[in-house]
């Protein structure tokens, strides 16, 4: 078995499509290095090593061990130096690198294979005392903190000390002497903390770094990761053994981290970072604050221009967007790391459609770039420009959108605080990897401290979450829980708000806005209706949900609930006084009150979709939810109506159900009380015959809710052809309008192939439809449902995804039954699931002609649609 794959000369074992076996960064380097582009020397140990590892109860499997020697000395030979060697020494990095990126979750060893021979080895080679004690120090830190596991604090409290002593703030301000001294005290703490002096062995040394890279994969940091991200926990990490290259070499070395386009907005410009004389972990801890690339381009315009072509290189290759890291050593550039870049929706959106242009990729690649639930993020508020707001201060706008919140101080706090249902901002100097689940939880994220590049902008990103970074102005005192900025004093528990595409701090809750969507949004849109075949509706009630979801693409509206009509308090007045009449005659005088209302709404609504198809269900749910519920209700509808309370609350008791889900709701309100419909029909056509008559175009579609039997449907039917001819009639004009029915029930899609005989469209009301075949109450499954997903009896939650085995089936057979006797019946679906990519892609497999769903997520069930045909 080869456990080892080398890289380096520009020939590498590996490839970039072996991210399984390698790791990302593993491909990464070895891709690179088959590029041609320059890398310093290397191997990878594969996760298989790592996963055998786990299995022989933390052992190296038999053979990797000699493996990693002889690969070793294929390094010595490239560069020209030996591992151990007094003389001519070769240092290493011992770097982790699973399938998925992980920014900052394992951890990386830089400087291994230094003891007090090499050390001197390393002055006589570079003639730099200073480079190799800073060096030397750096690595007793780092194989101190992370493969011994000494608190990187005790490190650096040191450091700190000496600076203190010595009157300066940065480390560059130190010299030879200062950490000569420093790496004494450093090997007194590893003795003090371990009981053990300081491993000298070099090859010593690498063992325990690449255990410790491979223990590092069960870390808490790192499994907290992957089950917010969904990763497996049995891939694995591989190890990356590279060559070093020193960016902390004087001021014509430097390292760098950046990206090959912005990550924010997508626009096609180099963007990156660099400190110089400093080594990698410096940018990425967010110690010091990096400087813009535009900086390296004064200082070595050679290497910043070798860099820009390297990134061409790389995208032409790639063929996406990438993240690099480099390392410059006295002028000379190596690159370290390369992948894929992270990016926000919305530069995710025009990279994709950029690339397009660029003929990069073709459409179909550019649509299954992107994530349908990632047009969330675009789809979100910001903060109204025209708003008048007090900026406090001014980060780096690190993740775009906007945020509002209470502040919290810590990873722990904002977690509390978010169970109890709170809104927090998360604000810390820097994050790091531990505070991930406080920094999921937030709303957004403000860090006093770090670049661009820091834990805190990449993860944010990743989240699609707000967040402002590097903000210096504000002195936060964590303990005390308080933040300073000037003369102003922000406690725990205040309001602020983030915007962070300016990297502004705002005091209080900023109002909100929806912010205009770019050019590329509706281009992707357009290229995700064209390579679709499922078409995308929405569920709309009011003239307002219309014309959103006429913004968004929506096609039609599938679903328009009549009930929702009632709600306001002028209406629900009449319907009150609809459901407490005694005779149909009463009934009928408040349902002519009723009637305007209806006819109005529609009216609106129509025009809204100029022309489109607008299913309008009749009403629904059971009368007693119109009904007052408290005692001062009652009273006050008491005295409105002229009615003796007493006599209320009779009618209250005799419409009580005991199992009101399946009692007199739906059509059984219409087969009941024909009038309730006739009204509805009539306001639905008059609103149809008005527009009609000024040349709008109107498509009615007239729904039956809750049929179970198809003598049910035929009723309803009959009633609604009825009145609709009379409406006519009396108007003189002809509409182009149909009767459908939902199928929510089991008897309704098991007898599919009778009611389609009476039906011209089925609509999939999958709530009910999940309610009635699972057996399960939607209201009531929060006591046990999260128990089941949670010890996976179910992989998920049927009222959030269609349980494809079951509904899923049920589903399906109506499809094929329905279609048998009626060819030209229309197929669609309504539920919450109309939304779930998962479910479109089903709808989508069953052949259905739509899903609707919530006007904001009608962009998501576009792109989701075309995803599932692609
Ligand atoms: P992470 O996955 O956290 O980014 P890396 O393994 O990429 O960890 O290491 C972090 C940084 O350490 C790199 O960006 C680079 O700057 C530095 N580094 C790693 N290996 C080397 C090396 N061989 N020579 C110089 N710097 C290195
Ligand atoms: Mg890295
Ligand atoms: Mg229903």
């Amino acid at each position: 078995k080869k456990y080892v794959y080398y890289f380096g000369d520009g020939k590498a074992e590996g490839t970039g499509q072996m991210k399984d076996l390698l790791g990302g960064k593993g491909a990464g380097l070895a891709e690179m290095t088959n590029l041609g582009i320059p890398v310093p020397s290397g191997f990878t140990i594969t996760t298989e090593a790592c996963r055998e590892y786990f299995k022989l109860g933390k052992k190296f499997p038999k053979g990797m061990w000699e493996e990693v020697l002889k690969n070793l000395k294929k390094v010595e030979k490239s560069m020209g130096c030996k591992f151990g060697d007094a003389k001519n020494p070769l240092l290493v990095s011992v770097r982790s690198g699973a399938k998925f990126s992980m920014p900052g979750m394992m951890d990386t060893v830089l400087n291994l294979g230094l003891n007090d021979e090499t050390l001197k080895g390393l002055i006589n080679k570079t003639k730099n005392e200073r480079f190799a004690y800073d060096t030397y120090r750096r690595f007793i830190t780092m194989f101190g903190s992370i493969v011994t596991d000494i608190d990187r604090k005790k490190f650096e409290d040191l450091l700190d000390d000496l600076k203190e002593k010595k009157g300066v703030k940065l480390d560059t301000e130190l010299d030879a002497e200062d950490f000569k001294s420093i790496v004494e005290k450093y090997k007194e703490l590893y003795k003090k903390e371990t009981g053990k002096d300081f491993p000298s062995d070099p090859y010593e040394q690498l063992k325990m770094a690449i255990k410790a890279v491979f223990d590092s994969w069960y870390g808490d940091r790192a499994v907290t990761y992957r089950r917010l991200h969904g990763i497996p926990d049995d891939l694995g990490t591989a190890c990356n053994i590279v060559a070093m290259v020193f960016g902390n070499m004087g001021e014509n070395s430097g390292t760098g981290v950046g990206f090959t386009r912005d990550p924010s907005t997508g626009e096609k410009k180099f963007f990156a970072e660099f400190l110089p004389n400093a080594q990698g972990e410096d940018v990425v801890a967010g110690i010091r604050t990096p400087l813009k690339i535009e900086e390296l381009k004064k200082r070595m315009p050679k290497v910043y221009s070798q860099l820009e072509k390297i990134c061409n290189k790389l995208e032409r290759h790639y063929k996406d967007m990438l993240d690099i890291e480099f390392t410059i050593q006295e002028g000379k550039l190596y690159m370290l790391q390369t992948r894929v870049g992270k990016r926000t929706a919305r530069a995710a959106i025009k990279i994709a459609v950029d690339m397009v242009k660029e003929k990069l990729i073709d459409k179909k690649t550019a649509l299954l770039r992107i994530e349908p639930e990632q047009l969330n993020q675009l789809l979100h508020p910001t903060i109204d420009p025209k708003a008048e707001v007090k900026v406090i201060a001014k980060g780096l706008p690190a993740s775009p959108g906007a945020a509002v919140g209470k502040v919290v101080f810590s990873a722990q706090d904002a977690e509390e605080w978010a169970n109890k249902g709170e809104k927090v901002i998360l604000v810390r100097n820097e994050t790091s990897p531990e505070d991930i689940g406080g920094m999921a939880v937030a709303q957004g994220i403000l860090t006093a401290r770090g670049g661009m590049t820091s834990h805190a902008a990449v993860v944010g990103r990743g989240m699609g979450k707000c967040c402002v970074v590097g903000c210096g102005a504000i002195n936060i005192h964590e303990d005390e829980k308080y933040f300073t900025v000037g003369d102003i004093t922000v406690r725990e528990g205040d309001f602020i708000t983030l915007n962070g595409t300016t990297g502004e701090v705002i005091l209080g809750q900023a109002p909100l806005v929806m912010p205009a969507l770019p050019e590329e949004f509706y281009i992707l849109m357009k290229w995700s209706e064209e390579l679709s075949k499922l078409k995308v509706r929405a569920n709309a009630d009011t003239p307002k949900d219309a014309r959103v979801a006429r913004e968004f693409g929506a096609v039609g509206i599938g679903l328009c609930r009549t009930e929702h009509m009632f709600f306001d308090p002028e209406r629900i007045k009449a319907f009150r006084e609809m459901i407490l009449s005694d005779s149909i005659e009463q009934r009928r005088k408040a349902l002519e009150k009723i009637k305007p209302y209806q006819k109005e709404d529609f009216i609106g609504i129509f025009k809204e979709m100029k022309g489109l198809p607008v299913t309008i269900r009749l009403l629904d749910p059971p009368l007693h939810e119109f009904l007052p519920k408290t005692e001062e209700e009652i009273e006050v509808l008491s005295k409105e109506m002229g009615v003796s309370t007493k006599k209320i609350k009779a009618k209250i008791k005799a419409l009580e159900e005991f199992n009101p889900m399946l009692g007199h709701r739906g059509c059984r309100l219409g087969i009941t009380y024909p009038e309730i419909y006739e009204m509805q029909v009539r306001a639905i056509m008059e609103a149809a015959c008005e527009l009609a008559k000024k040349k709008i175009k109107v498509i009615p579609e007239i729904m039956i809710p809750l049929v179970a039997h198809v003598n049910e449907l035929k009723m309803m039917k009959d009633l609604t052809v009825r009145t609709a001819e009379d409406v006519m009639k009396q108007y003189k004009v002809k509409i182009d309008y149909k009767v459908g029915t939902m199928i929510e029930l089991a008897r309704a899609a098991i007898t599919a192939d009778q009611i389609a005989q009476e039906a011209e469209f089925f609509s999939f009301g999958t709530n009910d439809l999940t309610q009635s075949v699972y057996g399960l109450s939607r209201d009531d499954a929060g006591k046990f449902l999260p128990f089941y997903i949670e010890h996976k009896l179910i992989e998920e939650d049927p009222f959030i995804s269609i349980d494809t085995e079951g509904v899923g089936q049920i589903m399906e057979i109506a499809v094929k039954k329905g279609r048998k006797t009626n060819k030209n019946l229309k197929l669609g679906i309504c539920g919450e699931h109309g939304g779930d990519p998962k479910s479109i892609e089903f709808c989508h497999k069953i052949g259905l002609d739509y899903v609707s769903c919530s006007p904001y997520r009608v962009p998501i069930a576009k792109l989701a649609a075309a995803h599932a045909k692609l």
